[in-house]
């Protein structure tokens, strides 16, 4: 007997061989299709898991995402039909936290633009007024949605001297004492975030938090970077604060309709773009293919996975 397990996206990186064994030995088989005797899917965010889809599955007893947020996955359609849902943590915080540093001094010192310029062939001299950015060292940075991530990026700041805020719904205490940290509303974050960082999971509550009112209580010239997932940002409401210098720039790395970007963002040379790279280097994608075939083997052996999101509902029903 084996497995049938449909996999949309092959993935090209070599993983730990006790892994390829284990699924030879249970005798799993990836497929491009889903049918109706799909046991499992090891899926990316471009797959949208919703109770249409898993009405076609009846025997599916895992949907392991290769990512930290499911926001594709409709959990509690899969939780009604005991089918488990994972996803891969702490294994691309890291690199995730370094492209949001990357986006925060690209913002901040206008690096695209120079870039852009220095090969243009339009530098004839050097300029005491080219590029003037915004500083960084020793102002505040402001972390909406302390989590793995939030974390990771508000420690980068101690070591550019940065006073670190913070909004989460619960108090992070050794974070607090690792970096100085001061929780505050959110309110007072926007006020008195010079960048705001996001770093909270797309959900219903967390639909365009930053909208028109939010930026408009931003600091003027404050930057905005945002590698959480697209939606959480009005984007056509950023794109009228940087259009206005209410904000000096942004740093984005998702967007609303990946992998369209709001024309009006596209037109302004104070947003940096980035597609959707935040988890993008080999290790980390290494990690979270693994993590990810870790959880759907577990699902396929009948035990909980690690990562199993919807695990504390599952054992109430
Ligand atoms: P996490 O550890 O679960 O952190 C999310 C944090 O957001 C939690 O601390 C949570 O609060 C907080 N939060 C949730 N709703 C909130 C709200 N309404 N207001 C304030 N805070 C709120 O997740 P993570 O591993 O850091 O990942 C965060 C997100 O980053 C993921 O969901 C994913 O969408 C995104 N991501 C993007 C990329 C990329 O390629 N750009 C890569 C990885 C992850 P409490 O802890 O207080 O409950």
């Amino acid at each position: 007997m084996g497995f049938r397990v449909y996999r949309p996206y092959v993935f090209p990186d070599a993983i730990d061989p006790a892994i390829g064994k284990e699924l030879q030995r249970l005798g799993v088989a990836f497929e491009p299709v889903l049918h109706e005797a799909t046991d499992a899917i090891v899926c990316l965010l471009a797959t949208k898991v919703d109770a249409a889809l898993l009405d076609r599955v009846p025997k599916l007893r895992v949907v392991s995402n290769v990512a930290v947020g499911y926001d594709n996955i409709d959990v509690s359609a899969c939780t009604t039909r005991g089918v488990v849902v994972t996803n891969t943590p702490d294994v691309l915080t890291e690199a995730t936290a370094d492209l949001a540093w990357a986006l925060l001094l690209a913002a901040a010192r206008r690096i695209p633009e120079g870039d852009h310029f220095a090969r243009s062939g339009k530098w004839k001299r050097w300029d005491w007024t080219t590029f003037r950015g915004a500083d960084v060292h020793g102002r505040t940075l402001g972390i909406l949605g302390a989590g793995r991530i939030g974390q990771a990026t508000g420690h980068r700041g101690v070591g550019f001297s940065m006073e670190v805020l913070y909004t989460s719904r619960e108090r992070k205490l050794l974070f607090e004492h690792t970096t100085m940290a001061r929780r505050v509303d959110f309110k007072t974050l926007l006020r008195e975030s010079d960048f705001l960082s996001i770093h909270v999971p797309l959900t219903k509550e967390t639909h365009h938090l930053i909208g028109a009112k939010e930026l408009a209580l931003m600091k003027p010239g404050a930057i905005l970077i945002n590698t959480s997932r697209g939606p959480v940002v009005d984007e056509a409401a950023l794109a009228k604060a940087l259009k206005s210098g209410k904000l000096a720039s942004a740093g984005l790395d998702v967007f609303e309709k990946e992998p369209k970007i709001h024309p009006a963002l596209l037109k302004l040379g104070n947003v940096v773009l980035l597609p959707h790279i935040g988890s993008a280097t080999d290790s980390t994608r290494r990690r979270m293919v693994e993590t990810a075939l870790r959880n759907c083997i577990a699902a396929l052996k009948g035990e909980m996975p690690p990562n199993a999101v919807n695990a504390h509902a599952l054992n109430k029903a």
